[in-house]
């Protein structure tokens, strides 16, 4: 080094005054020469007591000469030397320093410049590095080997509380945490501290720490650092608490604030150095990642745990084979599927458990199994612990060591024992279709998409009396005239379209070609048509299924007629018939003649009741018919004979009653009836019976009439012809005389009385009698009657009266008075002729338009039998007692003749023995 000019002399003695570094200059004695400032200041002394001394005295190190002369012969051979020393102050205290040293030679004066710089941080520094990596290697230890958290946690807080001198140490738990991870919260307090515990149960405690997680937001990798010096402005907690510094770190697991890790100073404000704050959040990390590893190993567990069950009850079963086939692992399900116990499975190779004749197929793949590493869908039949079988379908692979040998096979197979059964069943179904198709004995056609035949039965060859061949894969349905022309093809195609459908019985023509050894055949045809569809429902082909109803037209059309003319016949049979159903007695048909007859229409008499109510309406009458006709039908039934016939009266429609004989037969079910009407036969019967008693009467009339004419005319001609004789007797008294000319004329009076009946008979038979009407006085008419009857009846000492005659103003009647007057007369006449004793009593009354008139007496009476035919001309009481009395059996004909013509009625009461009443009526207007 070479000496400067003044001027640079000068500069850098003011640098090395001023330098921040201490430098200290000495000869080789260890003399101090000069010092600058800094030096000074790092020991103490002025610069003139530095001066005053050596480098023993500053220097803790070389405190000896010869100490210093070994360090000075380094400096021969380097010139420069850096080492480390401690320098001793002023007070004595020592600091550790890094000391450049250099030598100087100064025009051969030689110097020693030392350069010395104050390495006390530095060294502070060092120490709490140390420190801090000596803590994390604790906290490292702790939570390395840890699996109990808990504990872990103790331990680390343990370690904090030693390496950060806290007046407390806590960690605490968030309430978010899932349970499993909530630890109970944990805190040291340094002892001799009185502080209370944060996590007691008042509520300074409560509200620091519902603020701890609440109100302070911790994020997520910083510490929450606070310092709390005016006691005042803090809030209460604060100061209860005894806290003055804090330092807070979150420890966040899956990033919720789950966790704090904290550290209070209550004693002082306590400014936490960088480096106590790194250490802080590492530890915090440290703790958090051993909570995160512990929490994911805790979930591993947990699905650890999950999957095996899921394994074990997976609804697949499970095996592992080694090398040599034998069983090394099992799940439940195989287990429970085989109905096995794991412990007799386990150890047992895997071909003792299939059916003999699976074995060898297990034993002839298992190798090529291991080989290829993987096998699927390889079916088994398997023994059940019970002794049945159980079909399976396998699926595996393999795994290997690590060297790539072969260890064990993983396999899963599934129960297809329905699969295959449902397999089989439809392999043998299809073999049963396949027959029933060739079996049929209908006629099967299976056409492709293009409406080519490709498939016949043997039916087809029947029908067609044909060999296959002829048409099999030569005929297309969509192409032939013979399908268009009988409309089926429209069928066809709509079975193509996916439709099933029934044709129309229709005629078809075979068609073979001109000059085939075979003949066209037509048969009438019923035929379904219907698509067959993939799984995709994609039609692939049609099928025709025909049945041969030839026959069957025919004899239907047979039948038709037949049924044509049977209905005809049954329509128009002259006979009223009726089908009825036995069982439900409804009324199934009845012909045209029916209706003619009964007037009754099916809807009239839909059912037997319907019948029976309006054919017989009297009760009593249906009752008897319905009572024997049963009985005739059941004995029908049961003898399997004609239901006897029988006469019933019938109510027709119209009301009119007709005799019918009802007879039938029974047909099945059913009951056909037939009706004749016999009411005209009957009818007829009654009138030729009828006829035949009057012809009978007549002639006993006549004989009668005979009779009487003769005994009516010949006694007052025996009379008249007798005393007229005798008139010409000489001396013939003149009282005798008289009394022969009155015999006479009262024999001729009789006589004239006989002619004017037969006359007037004969006028009233030939209506030659003319009605003469007039107004005529009733009451004065039979007053007059009275009066004239009177004497006669008063010389029979029989009473004659007239009784409830008519008031004055009723009666005038407009009649024929002679008609009247004789009515009257001829039964008054008779009363008396045919009464010894007692009274007769005659009178009118009036009965609405009508006057009644009637004459009764005490007489003889008429005997029942004669009551009948007594206004019938000659009829005659033919008694003892009346043969005496006279009369010709005219009166009382003439009588009913002229009340008819006048209008009214006449009839009788009488009793023999007791008397006679006779009755008649006149209208009043005439
Ligand atoms: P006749 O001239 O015989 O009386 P009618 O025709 O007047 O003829 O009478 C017929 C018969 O009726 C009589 O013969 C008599 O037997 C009977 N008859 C008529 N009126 C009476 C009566 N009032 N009482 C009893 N019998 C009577």
């Amino acid at each position: 080094m070479t000496i400067p000019n003044q001027k640079h002399a000068n500069l850098y003695r003011s640098l090395v005054l001023n330098s921040g570094d201490a430098m200290y200059l000495f000869n080789l004695d260890g003399k101090l020469v000069e010092v600058n400032k800094q030096a000074c200041a790092n020991l103490g002394y002025t610069r003139e007591e530095l001066l005053a001394l050596s480098l023993f005295d500053v220097d803790t190190e070389y405190k000896t000469k010869e100490k210093l002369l070994e360090f000075f012969s380094i400096l021969n051979r380097e010139k420069h030397y850096k080492q480390t020393t401690y320098h001793k102050r002023k007070d004595g205290s020592t600091f550790p320093v890094e000391v450049s040293i250099s030598l100087l030679n100064e025009n051969g004066n030689k110097l020693i410049l030392g350069i010395s710089r104050d390495m006390t941080d530095h060294v502070e520094a060092k120490q709490d590095l140390f420190s801090y990596i000596d803590t994390l290697e604790k906290i490292h230890q702790i939570t390395l080997i840890s699996k109990d958290i808990e504990k872990m946690i103790s331990d680390v807080l343990n370690v904090v509380q030693e390496v950060f001198k806290a007046d407390r140490t806590f960690f605490i738990s968030s309430d978010n945490t899932k349970d499993q991870f909530h630890f109970p919260p944990v805190e040291i307090i340094k002892p001799g501290v009185a502080c209370i515990s944060i996590f007691d149960e008042n509520e300074i405690a409560n509200n620091y720490r519902q603020e701890l997680f609440e109100k302070r937001k911790y994020p997520g990798n910083n510490t929450f650092v606070s310092t709390y010096s005016e006691p005042e402005e803090n809030k209460s907690y604060i100061k209860d608490l005894y806290i003055k510094s804090e330092m807070i770190v979150a420890i966040t697991i899956t990033n919720n604030t789950d966790y704090l890790l904290g550290v209070h100073d209550g004693t002082k404000i306590r400014e936490w150095s960088q480096l106590e704050k790194k250490l802080f959040i590492e530890i915090s990390r440290r703790l958090e990642d051993t909570i995160n590893r512990l929490h994911y190993y805790h979930h591993l567990k947990q699905s650890e745990k999950k999957y095996k069950t899921l394994f074990e009850n997976a609804p697949l079963s499970y095996h592992s084979l080694n090398s040599n086939g034998n069983i090394v692992d099992v799940n439940n399900t195989w287990l429970k599927f085989l109905g096995y116990k794991k412990k007799d499975v386990i150890g047992k190779n895997y071909g003792d458990f299939l059916h003999p004749d699976w074995k060898h197929v297990f034993e002839t793949n298992f190798p090529k199994f291991k080989a290829c590493g993987y096998v699927n869908d390889v079916h088994f039949k398997i023994r059940h612990q019970k002794g049945h079988y159980k079909y399976i379908s396998l699926q595996g692979c393999t795994g290997c060591h690590p060297d790539g040998t072969f260890e064990k096979t993983y396999c899963v197979f599934q129960d297809i024992t329905s699969r295959k059964k449902a397999e089989d069943e439809l392999k043998d179904s299809e073999e049963r279709y396949r027959l029933l198709m060739k079996q049929s004995p209908f006629t099967v056609e299976i056409y492709d998409l293009n409406g080519l035949q490709i498939s016949v039965n043997k039916a087809y060859e029947e029908l067609w009396q044909i060999p296959k061949e002829i048409t099999l894969f030569k005929f297309n349905i969509l192409k032939s005239p013979q399908v268009r022309s009988t409309g089926m093809l429209n069928y066809i195609k709509r079975a193509y379209a996916g439709e099933t459908l029934d044709i129309p019985d229709h005629k078809f023509t075979s068609e073979i070609e001109a000059g085939s050894i075979y003949k066209s055949q037509s048969r009438w045809l019923r035929t379904r048509v219907y698509p067959i569809e993939n799984e995709f429902e994609k039609v692939t082909h049609i099928v025709l299924v025909h049945r041969d109803i030839t026959d069957q037209k025919e004899a239907q059309k047979a039948l038709r007629k037949s049924e044509g003319q049977f209905k005809t016949f049954v329509q128009r049979v002259p006979i009223p018939l009726s089908l009825v159903n036995i069982t439900n007695g409804k009324i199934k048909y009845l012909n045209d003649r029916f209706l003619n007859t009964f007037g009754y229409t099916l809807n009239d008499i839909p059912h037997l009741d319907d019948w029976s109510q309006l054919a017989y309406p009297d009760p009593k009458y249906r009752k008897w018919v319905m009572d024997n006709w049963e009985k005739a039908v059941d004995y029908g039934i049961k003898h399997e004979t004609d239901i006897t016939p029988d006469i019933y009266d019938i109510t027709c429609k119209d009301g009119s009653i007709k005799k019918i004989l009802i007879s039938g037969i029974v047909l099945g079910d059913d009951f056909l009836a037939n009706f004749i009407d016999l009411t005209v036969q009957k009818n007829t019967e009654k009138e030729l019976i009828a006829a035949k008693e009057k012809a009978e009467e007549s002639e006993k009339l006549k004989t009668a009439f005979l009779a009487n004419m003769s005994h009516e005319i010949r006694t007052p001609m025996n009379g008249i012809l007798g005393f007229a004789d005798l008139l010409s007797t000489p001396k013939l008294s003149g009282e005798k005389r008289e009394k022969y000319i009155k015999i006479i004329s009262q024999s001729g009076e009789r006589m004239l009385a006989t002619i004017n009946a037969i006359i007037e008979i004969s006028k009233i038979e030939t209506n030659q009698i003319v009605k003469c009407i007039s107004q005529v006085n009733v009451t004065e008419l039979l007053q007059n009657q009275l009066l004239f009857f009177l004497p006669d009846a008063n010389k029979r000492k029989i009473t004659l009266r007239v009784k409830s005659l008519l008031p004055v103003d009723e009666s005038f009647i407009f009649t024929d008075y002679t008609m009247l007057t004789s009515i009257l007369t001829n039964l008054i006449n008779n009363a008396l002729k045919y009464t010894n004793s007692g009274s007769i009593t005659f009178g009118c009354t009036k009965k609405n338009d009508l006057l009644e008139f009637s004459v009764k007496d005490t007489g003889i009476g008429i005997p029942q039998n004669v009551q009948k035919s007594i206004f019938e001309r000659f009829t005659r009481v033919d008694l003892e007692n009346t043969k005496a009395i006279e009369g010709s059996g005219l009166g009382l004909s003439i009588t009913k003749a002229y009340v008819e013509l006048l209008g009214g009625e006449i009839w009788m009461e009488s009793e023999k023995g007791v008397g006679s009443q006779f009755f008649f009526t006149i209208p009043i207007k005439g």
